[in-house]
């Protein structure tokens, strides 16, 4: 699933292709995909609106419009955002082509099938329950702390709960434990204060990482133009299953945790 790295490097990638581009013309192949409003008011309604700026927040991006509307887009498990030249119509999981005025159309293709889209004038409807953004000045150690201590499930089921911290899943979590020497399992609120600690500063790390190595292409990720990111070959134990620790040699060990692989190094992580 693309989190905070891949979805900021969508919009990093997106923003200088698409802001002043006015929406021509919707086609949608999913109708079920749009959340808010109907199928069909969302198509006229985003016709002839400009698109001003792009912003993330946690996995959202969001288009804002001329209009006074945003378009909220969610990736959920599988879904792309890829520029295609004008003459390029659906395949097999196309979700909906925006055409746009200009050289490139704007396709959002989803394997799975998951991916969300609201128009809506009121973007809190959608994303006013987010946690923390974990790379703003405001996520401190003492605030992730906080956080922790009132939660009584493991360390990483903080990590990936959208309502406490944004942005953050299943693999960025996993490093963010490597990298701060924590056993996944761990119960949050059992981590001491010097832990906590490590464990802030391995989130910022590798999520910084991930954004400057575009995004990690583990499944389905690609960038706008049909790329794919490097941020997996730097993965120390997300999705490396049978692999050696790159710091102590060790298997790396694999549990499901809530129905998520979770990769550890059982000697460094503790
Ligand atoms: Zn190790």
């Amino acid at each position: 699933m693309p989190e905070l790295p891949e979805v900021e490097t969508i919009k990093n990638e997106l923003a200088p292709q698409v802001k002043g581009r006015c929406f021509v013309g919707v086609e949608l192949f999913r109708q079920k995909a749009v959340h808010e409003p109907s199928p069909e008011a969302f198509r006229q309604s985003l016709i002839g609106q400009e698109i001003m700026t792009i912003v993330r927040r946690g996995k959202y991006l969001l288009l804002r419009l001329s209009g006074g509307q945003t378009l909220i887009i969610h990736l959920k498990m599988s879904g792309m955002l890829l520029l295609k030249n004008v003459s390029c119509g659906p395949e097999k999981h196309t979700i909906a082509i925006f055409r746009l005025n200009g050289s490139a159309d704007l396709h959002f293709v989803d394997q799975r099938q998951f991916g969300s889209m609201w128009l809506t004038e009121n973007e809190n409807k959608v994303i006013g329950k987010l946690g923390i953004e974990p790379l703003e000045p405001s996520f401190t150690p003492v605030i992730l702390g906080n956080l922790l201590s009132q939660c009584r499930a493991a360390a990483k089921v903080l990590l990936c709960d959208q309502h406490a911290i944004a942005g953050i899943g299943n693999m960025y979590a996993d490093e963010a434990l490597f990298a701060s020497h924590i056993h996944p399992l761990r119960k949050a609120n059992t981590l001491s204060t010097d832990e906590v600690k490590r464990l802030h500063r391995g989130i910022v790390k590798v999520l910084q990482a991930g954004i400057k190595h575009r995004g990690a292409s583990i499944n389905t990720y690609r960038h706008p133009d049909g790329g794919i990111g490097k941020a997996h070959l730097e993965f120390q134990v997300a999705h490396r299953r049978g692999g050696s620790c790159l710091c102590c040699g060790s298997p790396i060990q694999r549990v499901s945790l809530r129905g998520r692989g979770t990769y550890f190094c059982f000697e460094c992580q503790r």
